[in-house]
């Protein structure tokens, strides 16, 4: 065997792409990396009635979307689009595959019948019922459960009766007595267990179904594993895999349990605490790379003030040494935190074409089908229909009204809300808010229609912050106007909001024309509230 670090993330397609399995992903990717080692994807399907081709889609594609790209695995990472599996096998990437479980059945049953050959495993007939009642009576004395080993010495000719009797059967890896087995895990250091309090295992309903114990220390001899970086919750089948690899012949490999993602409570992560699966934060608007940086905190410390890093930087500092024992507690302040600070960083080209499927789905704009040749940075000459106001926005002006927000938000999905003055036609909120501090209503009333002249006389062109500002402040001198109380309103009349952009900025993209109606809507509105 090389002295090559290979690691792997082997997830389950039972579900969506589980925050912790995306975070053992990413700290097996990064060691592997660090290292110059490789990163094996291995999907676990031998549970073939929960397992289901959608989730594995679903890791997949999320591990692909963080950057967490596979070396080798049962597809090609950077085979865009990912199809749901189907029909066609073997497109595997990586000289040990095929790299699904559910395709190595062959391979198992090869490992089972050398164990039931050597003594080592054996059928077992108990009924589940059996098992039951024997693990209540352990309860009542308070002995942890544990397999009695009815079924461990059977003869050969009591074998054959019960098969002949049709009765049904798994394979129970025997657990050699009196073992302490010991490991030094990366992590928590020296660990031991007892083997006598571990019973006899199921490790495969019959030959051709094999369960998770055995099917994953075959995979990981096979494919050449060297580190198994997991989370905690795997320690307790830790014994029971080493005890397997040696029966089996196999070496050992190195182990590093990673503690709990717990939420603020301190109690394990679900989803009681909010979204667990990756795909949820995709769909809020967190960028890959704020989850990346989010995702390598959450356990690990790289004992430096610094606190955002690119996946390079992940790579050269990450080390096991940085990952603590105590569980990680998962903070959505932080995520979001980071995750606005990318969106600052990011070209606004960028972050405009990751929110206009924000905005399409808010029902705001919608396409205008695009009958020129496909040009390369097509986003770039894309004009959309604004669906309320029926009125045409290019790309480039789209740019323009998300700029407003990008210093503010903290995730794309709040970007309809935080911006819905500009795509709606008429905007709606009391007429107090117009209101500066304690400021008369009339007061406020005459301010706004100042504006309004001065508005109304200046050409179009004029309506651009670096002019405007100028000139409405000179105004405000002149008219001996209170800054407050003049620019307060117009910020309320123009967005209907008590916090939002400031008023210049949102006459630049709202123009002269919606800019004097939302100004004379606010009038209106004063005028029909005095006594
Ligand atoms: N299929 C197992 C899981 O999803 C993998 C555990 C392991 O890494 O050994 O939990």
């Amino acid at each position: 065997m090389s002295n090559q670090i290979r690691t792997r993330i082997a997830p389950s397609p039972t579900g969506n792409l589980h925050l912790g399995t995306a975070r053992a992903a990413l700290f097996n990717y990064l060691f592997a990396k660090k290292h110059d080692g490789k990163f094996i994807l291995r999907i676990e399907d031998t549970d073939l009635e929960r397992s289901d081709p959608r989730f594995e889609k679903d890791i997949l594609e999320g591990l692909r979307w963080l950057g967490i790209t596979w070396d080798e695995g049962p597809i090609n990472p950077t085979q865009p689009p990912l199809k749901i599996r189907g029909g066609k096998e073997g497109l595997y990437i990586g000289k040990f595959g095929p790299y699904r479980q559910s395709e190595r059945i062959e391979t198992y049953k090869k490992y089972l019948q050398k164990l039931l050959d050597e003594n080592k495993a054996y059928y077992c007939f108990c009924a589940e019922s059996e098992l039951e009642k024997e693990r209540e009576s352990q309860k009542t004395v308070g002995a942890p459960p544990k397999y009695s080993g009815k079924c461990a010495n059977l003869g050969a000719q009591e074998l054959k009766d019960l098969k002949k009797q049709g009765k049904k059967s798994v394979i129970r890896f025997r657990i050699p007595k009196n073992r302490k087995v010991k490991f030094k895990d990366l992590i928590r250091g020296d660990l031991e267990f007892d083997s006598n309090l571990i019973g006899d295992i199921v490790i495969a309903k019959d030959l051709n179904t094999p369960l998770y114990n055995f099917a994953v220390v075959i995979d990981d001899y096979l494919m050449q594993i060297s580190h198994i970086i997991r989370g905690e919750d795997h320690i307790s089948n830790t014994p029971k895999q080493i005890l397997m690899q040696e029966a089996l012949g196999f070496p050992t490999l190195e182990f590093a349990h990673l503690p709990l993602i717990l939420g603020p409570d301190r109690t394990k992560l679900s989803k009681r605490h909010g979204a667990t699966s990756l795909n949820e934060y995709k769909k809020t608007g967190y960028l890959p790379e704020a989850m990346l940086n989010f995702m390598a905190f959450l356990g690990w410390n790289p004992k430096t003030k610094k606190e955002v890093f690119s996946k390079e930087e992940l790579v050269a500092e990450f080390a096991l040494t940085g990952v603590g024992k105590s569980g990680a507690i998962f903070n959505i302040e932080r995520l979001d935190w980071i995750n606005g600070l990318y969106v600052r960083r990011m070209g606004i080209d960028k972050l405009t074409e990751l929110c206009v499927p924000y905005l399409v789905e808010a029902g705001y704009i919608q396409k205008i089908p695009n009958s020129k040749f496909q040009i390369p940075n097509k986003f770039q000459i894309q004009n959309y229909k604004m669906i309320k106001t029926d009125k045409k926005i290019s790309f480039k002006d789209l740019e323009k009204v998300i700029a407003l927000e990008q210093e503010r938000i903290k995730k794309l999905s709040e970007i309809p809300k935080v911006l819905d003055f500009y795509f709606k036609k008429d905007i709606e909120y009391e007429p107090d808010l117009l209101i500066w501090k304690k400021t008369d209503k009339n007061k406020i009333r005459k301010n706004l229609e100042i504006l309004q002249k001065f508005l109304e006389s200046l050409p179009e062109k004029d309506f651009e912050k670096k002019n405007l500002e100028k000139k409405i402040k000179n105004l405000i001198a002149k008219e001996k106007m209170g800054v407050g109380e003049a620019l307060w309103p117009v910020r309320v009349a123009l967005s209907g909001k008590q916090g939002s952009p400031g008023p210049f900025e949102i006459i630049e993209v709202l123009k002269k024309e919606r800019t004097l109606d939302r100004i004379r809507g606010a009038i209106l509105k004063l005028s029909k509230n005095i006594p």
